[in-house]
């Protein structure tokens, strides 16, 4: 994987003799992957030139642009991209699925009438704009992970696995704690451990460092990194090689000079082995699969997003919140067109959390004790009182220095002085969570037995067998399907015991449809993932293998236990006939005998 800088600054493009040497042009990255998959992250300023080098390499016809957010110094070179003017060309567009409006007319907006010349419909590329929330997806030999960032408006963080490497851009972040960003890492907020776990053993992390702990103060909620929290979080993480990034428009290449000796000299102090170097445009990094790398990265997107069970009527309910807090919130949720706000009591509260399944809740420091009433929501019975997202809002010298928070439950803090974006940015993240087309089964009424039942099988990580093996090349083949599985379900994740078609030999339970379908006696049958809330949003259907269709028989163990699935899976739309409904049960039954206990044979 190739990481070349086409845009470094933040903000504002600041070309001149004082930038020379860092750039002046604002953030957009080259990736390439081995195989030559082009992608850009962001499309600044910088994007010009890269065009204008895609064009002149006869690369210009076709790629990917990761837009991390919509703030204009990450889009603007965008209408000066000459690949989108290409006909035939095709790009695909990716950028963080908004409430109100679509990625495509957001997009659009900074090139009407009033404000440039050419209209946005004069790209002759062919274009596609991918809405993306926080999770992963694939790109040709790339995988991808998104997790939200800290900013006043919504934005993603990318991380991108590929050829045994994996990178990380996280531009335009602050710490939720903001002891955090003048150099205290230990202070805790769940947000800031997320992040962490984000950029956990990555051979590269592109990191914000717009200022230092000593600007900080005057710079809290403007939504940006200070190169101490950066190279803090980036230790913390256990990462190789970090490049201080979003340089502040005011900073000369002397100044940059001095952030990084600074960051070393951290570094060092630290005992610590990260390198720390300086975003330069032009600059170019080799990530290559590191030698002690035992296999490649995961995919990522099982462990950073969480479905919820349920969908609700986007509910936003609040407790003790003071009523300057509760004006700028309500003002938040309206600008989003999100109706449902209100203020209720306690009793209201837990009623609702039990029976309506709020989407969001707001704890304030009105109450005597926010995080005891937290725990206490959290202990109610149901699913929706310990999934409901339940945020306090308070000052930061509330918020407590070692995370005992986790076990209270607190989803987030939002701290004082927060402002109306910033507040917009943080509920759309919260809510876009909850409101996922993509649910998790729920657990089976007898799954702890159901699980001894598949431990009994005594399969769990054995080899492929060809007593499996050979049903699902058969089903595979007689059903035209790219992809056939014998799928065992344990407690967390959904295990391979023969997969056709599908290179990997578990995935999550959150991800897997045979999750759904051992809830069923008969078969599951999903006609189109894409027009299902159960699954629309999930990684393996808006990612590869681009799940469509699925066809899944609940597979039971000798005492009727459903201990997994045989399921068939397309990437295009289909349906079954009854008749074809019929032979993949019969297939199933097949595979079910094979699940019996058997007598020892007289040969082993
Ligand atoms: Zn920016
Ligand atoms: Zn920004």
């Amino acid at each position: 994987m190739l990481v070349r800088f086409w845009g470094t600054r933040g903000s504002i493009a600041t070309p001149g003799g004082a930038t020379l040497r860092y750039g002046g042009n604002t953030p957009c990255v080259e990736v390439t992957s081995d195989s030559g998959t082009t992608l850009l992250i962001d499309a600044g300023t910088g994007a010009n030139a890269l065009g204008k080098a895609l064009m002149e390499q006869g690369r210009a016809a076709h790629g990917h642009i990761l837009i991390s957010h919509t703030h204009w110094d990450h889009i603007q070179g965008l209408p000066f991209f000459a690949p989108l003017f290409v006909p035939g060309a095709e790009w695909h567009i990716y950028g963080p699925r908004g409430i109100g409006q679509t990625l495509q007319d957001l997009l659009a907006a900074q090139m009407d009438y009033a404000y440039f010349p050419v209209a946005h419909n004069a790209f002759a590329a062919r274009l596609h704009y991918h809405e993306v929330v926080e999770g992963g997806f694939s790109v040709e030999d790339v995988r991808i992970a998104t997790q939200y960032l800290n900013h006043p408006a919504l934005t993603v963080g990318y991380r991108l696995a590929a050829d045994g490497a994996s990178m990380v851009y996280a531009s335009d972040h602050e710490p939720h704690d903001r002891r955090a960003g003048e150099g205290h890492l230990d202070g805790g907020e769940s947000g800031d451990a997320a992040h962490l776990e984000f950029l956990r053993d990555a051979d590269l992390v592109i990191h914000d460092a717009q200022y230092t702990a000593a600007e900080y103060p005057a710079k809290i909620g403007w939504g940006h990194s200070t190169i101490e929290y950066a190279v803090d979080v980036a230790m913390a993480a256990n990462v190789r090689k970090l490049a201080l990034y979003h340089h502040d428009p005011t900073r000369s290449d002397e100044a940059v000079d001095q952030l990084i000796s600074a960051a070393r000299e951290r570094v060092a102090r630290a005992a610590d082995h990260l390198s720390v170097v300086g975003a330069a445009e032009g600059s170019v990094i080799e990530l290559r699969r590191a030698a002690d790398a035992t296999k490649t990265a995961p995919f990522l997107p099982s462990s950073l997003v969480k479905p919820a069970r349920s969908i609700s009527e986007e509910l936003v309910l609040m407790a003790g919140v003071p009523a300057n807090d509760r004006a700028i919130l309500t003002a938040a949720a309206k600008a989003d067109g999100i109706p449902s706000v209100a203020e209720v009591v306690i009793e209201k509260l837990k009623e609702a959390v039990q029976g309506g399944h709020p989407s969001l809740i707001f704890l304030g420091d009105a109450l005597p004790d926010p995080v005891a009433l937290c725990a206490e929501i959290r202990a109610l019975p149901g699913e929706d009182s310990k999934e409901t997202p339940i945020i306090i809002v308070a000052d930061q010298s509330q918020v407590p220095v070692d995370d005992n928070s986790e076990p209270a439950g607190v989803t987030d803090w939002l701290t004082r002085p927060y402002s109306l974006q910033y507040a917009r940015s943080r509920m759309r993240a919260w809510l876009m969570r909850s409101m996922l087309r993509w649910r998790k089964a729920a657990l089976p009424p007898d799954e702890e037995a159901r699980l001894a039942a598949v431990y009994r099988l005594g399969l769990l990580d054995t080899d492929a067998e060809e007593r499996f093996d050979r049903h699902a090349r058969i089903a595979a083949a007689a059903f035209d399907a790219p992809i056939a599985l014998v799928t065992l379900i344990d407690r967390e994740r959904q295990w391979y015991k023969a997969h056709y078609g599908f290179d990997f030999s578990e995935t999550s339970r959150d991800m897997g449809f045979c999750s759904h379908a051992i809830l069923q006696s008969e078969a599951l049958v999903v006609n189109d993932a894409m027009q299902d809330d159960r699954f629309a949003d999930n990684p393996v259907v808006i990612g590869a293998p681009h799940v469509r269709f699925y066809a899944g028989i609940p597979l039971h163990a000798a005492d009727g236990a459903r201990v997994g699935a045989f399921c068939i899976v397309d990437s295009k739309p289909r349906s079954l006939s009854a008749a074809q409904l019929r032979m993949l049960k019969d297939i199933a039954r097949l595979i079910e005998d094979e699940l019996k206990p058997r007598a020892a044979s007289k040969a082993d």
